[in-house]
C-alpha cells in the first residue's frame, strides 16, 4: 500500500488550533518557515510529532495555502472568519 507523503503544503501547521503552542485556528504557526518547514522540528510538541501525512493531505490539495487551510477547516467542521482570528 502506498504511503502518503508530506508535500510540505503547510496546511496542518496553519489550519488547526494547537493549544500547546497557543496557536489559534487558521493562524500560521510562528515556527513554520517560508519554505513550510518546521524551525523547531527536533523540539516540536507531541501533537506535531504524532501527526503524519494521510489521506487528508490529498483531500485538501489546492493551488494555494489559503485554499488548503479552508478545505482543512471544512473537513473538521471548523471555520475562521478571515482576519478575525485573535487571541482572547
Ligand atoms: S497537510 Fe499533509 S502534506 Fe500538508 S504539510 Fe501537513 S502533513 Fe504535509
Ligand atoms: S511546531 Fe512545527 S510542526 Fe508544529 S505546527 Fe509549528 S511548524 Fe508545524
Amino acid at each position: 500500500m502506498a504511503a502518503h507523503e508530506c508535500t510540505r503544503c503547510g496546511a496542518c501547521c496553519v489550519a488547526p488550533d494547537i493549544s500547546s503552542l497557543g496557536k489559534a485556528l487558521g493562524v500560521r504557526c510562528p515556527n513554520l518557515t517560508e519554505e513550510n518547514l518546521c524551525r523547531v522540528y527536533d523540539d516540536r510538541p507531541a501533537v506535531c510529532r504524532s501527526y503524519g501525512a494521510d489521506q487528508l493531505c490529498e483531500d485538501i490539495a489546492a493551488p494555494t495555502l489559503e485554499e488548503r487551510v479552508e478545505k482543512y477547516l471544512k473537513v473538521f467542521g471548523l471555520g475562521v472568519e478571515r482576519g478575525a482570528a485573535k487571541a482572547t
